[in-house]
């Protein structure tokens, strides 16, 4: 065993220690991995002189950072580039049309061009849509609206949503979805899970690559464990997970986990148009 590969092994149990003991901070994690990495000998090139940068075990964050890309390292992105051709036949397979963005904007675009002027619109909720410019542009542009966000009474609300199930276009997104294309959405008031299941004539989705999860097992997790606790805090609710962060199954009158919709298939081609954007969006 070489000299330089001991001693990698030996920083290498000497700094596993010390998380295990202390937990090192993570900006100190730096020192130890630079250490780490110089004594690599893949870090070197024949000469011996170290590669450059960019080369081996680089930060992919700062990379990303230096391309302008904010939200997720390049790797990633390339691997939600590939996941997405999955998830799209998918959804394909299920009687769902779906379209692949690589950027928010691309994903607006593609929104616009899907919506025709003077359409029926409405949604349930959600950021994606916002995230990407949707909701700003449709509510400056040339579309009719079931807004319940307008509404100044608990019963102009309820007409609103009523009036939401002859949209021609009900935009959403979804809380999870799996990598074969079955949609996972949880909701507290229901009106946007009913809507997504019968009603609107077209149900156009704004969904990010982070939503994306393994099975619907995984998806069902995700909804549960990331995208309600997080929706119990923009909704300031008195659940456990506002205040852990995390879900206990609860049955608190503020739950927002009242129904489960898990979308296998769509009976109606076309009604699903699913905009895949990789991004990350929502939670
Ligand atoms: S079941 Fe209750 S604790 Fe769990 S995510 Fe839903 S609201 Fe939060």
């Amino acid at each position: 065993m070489s000299r330089r590969y001991k001693l990698c092994i030996r920083h290498s149990l000497y700094r596993h220690s010390l998380y295990r003991i202390w937990r090192i901070p993570k900006g100190h994690d730096s020192i130890w991995q630079s250490q780490i990495e110089s004594s690599h000998p893949a870090m070197r090139d024949a000469s011996g002189q170290n590669l450059p940068e960019d080369t081996f075990f680089q930060d992919a964050s700062l990379i990303a950072k230096k391309k302008g890309e904010k939200h997720m390292n390049t790797f990633l992105k390339e691997r939600n580039r590939l996941l997405a051709q999955k998830v799209i036949k998918g959804f394909a397979s299920r009687n769902m049309e779906a379209f692949y963005a690589e950027t928010k904007e691309e994903a607006l675009d593609k929104a616009l061009e899907l919506i025709p002027k003077g359409a029926k619109v409405s949604w349930g909720g959600g950021f994606s849509f916002e995230e990407i410019g949707l909701k700003e542009a449709l509510l400056s542009g040339d579309y009719k609206f079931v807004n319940r966000e307008a509404a100044k009474t608990p019963e102009e609300k309820r007409a609103a949503e009523l009036a939401a199930y002859d949209a021609d276009y009900f935009i959403a997104s979804s809380n999870a979805v799996t990598e074969d294309g079955i949609l996972v959405n949880i909701d507290g008031n229901s009106n946007r899970v009913s809507a997504i299941a019968y009603g609107p004539r077209h149900v156009l989705m704004v969904i990010g690559m982070n939503k994306v999860a393994g099975d619907l097992d995984a998806a069902i997790a995700r909804a549960r464990n990331i995208a309600a606790p997080a929706n119990a805090q923009r909704f300031g609710i008195d659940t456990p997970c506002k205040k852990t962060g995390a879900c206990a199954n609860c049955k608190s009158i503020d739950t927002i986990c009242c129904e489960f919709l898990v979308t296998r298939f769509s009976r109606h081609a076309g009604r699903f148009k699913i905009i895949l954007v990789n991004d990350f969006l929502g939670f």
